[in-house]
């Protein structure tokens, strides 16, 4: 057994954690096991102490009221969020945490909810909610598969990179197709599901990058997907 720790930060358990979101922290956990690592998950809410040692930060998505419990505490700890981000630190932030990563989150009711500006990107909330199975697709991961649900619709600036182009659903805003955003190893994304157990692909690359980083020697096992795939034609063929 090999004894080499990667650490996973889970970001806003309590509050920033729904549609399943918490399934990424599981994947990306079983996944390094089968690969020979050993992950140690560290949950971060509020108040607590923010630790700079770690390889992979995880975050997921919530209702305007749980944004807005965390607001304050994420811009505290935004410039540690940066510094990680550009020293290479692999990072996924789905919906919630995805819009906080950007600019801002204009609610619906006008409101402003900043965020740290990590990703340049801007969220300004709408009538309409966006919801739905949803398929996209990348020239680096495929087709991306899973359910977005949300009322605030981004748009992309020119540091950041899109994560993937909507073949089935609404992704970003209704204007352009276009869904989630790129940056170094961060990734953020409407994609509920959970995200990463219907898409191996994405999840390998974000354990790919942090053991590269950590001990450059990420070893491919190749890793037996069948489930995952299963779950993939399901939800691809279900109705928006
Ligand atoms: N409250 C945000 C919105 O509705 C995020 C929702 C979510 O994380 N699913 O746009």
């Amino acid at each position: 057994m090999n004894s080499k720790t990667i650490t996973i930060l889970n970001l806003y358990s309590n509050d920033m954690n729904i549609y399943g979101d918490s399934g990424n922290v599981l994947c990306i956990k079983r996944r390094l096991q089968w690969s020979g690592y050993e992950p140690r998950v560290i949950e971060y809410n509020q108040g607590d102490k923010f630790p700079m040692d770690v390889d992979i930060i995880i975050g997921g998505g919530g209702q305007d009221s749980g944004q807005e419990k965390i607001k304050a505490d994420l811009i505290k700890i935004g410039p540690k969020l940066k510094k990680l981000a550009d020293d290479g630190v692999s990072i996924l932030m789905i919906c919630g945490l995805y819009q906080l990563f950007g600019k801002f989150f204009k609610t619906s009711d006008g409101e402003i909810i900043e965020g740290i500006g990590l990703l340049d990107i801007e969220t300004f909330g709408k009538s309409e909610r966006l919801i739905g199975n949803i398929v996209t697709h990348s020239e680096q991961f495929g087709d991306i598969i899973g359910y977005e649900n949300h009322s605030g619709q981004t748009y992309l600036g020119h540091k950041v990179q899109v994560f993937g182009r909507v073949r089935i659903g609404a992704g970003n805003n209704t204007s352009d197709i276009s869904e989630g955003a790129r940056y170094k190893n961060v990734i953020g994304s409407y994609m509920h599901g959970s995200l990463l157990p219907k898409n191996p692909a994405v999840a390998d690359y974000l354990i790919e990058q942090a053991v590269k980083r950590k001990y450059n020697d990420y070893i491919v096992k190749g890793l037996d997907n069948t489930y995952a795939e299963m779950a993939r034609k399901i939800a691809a063929k279900r109705p928006r």
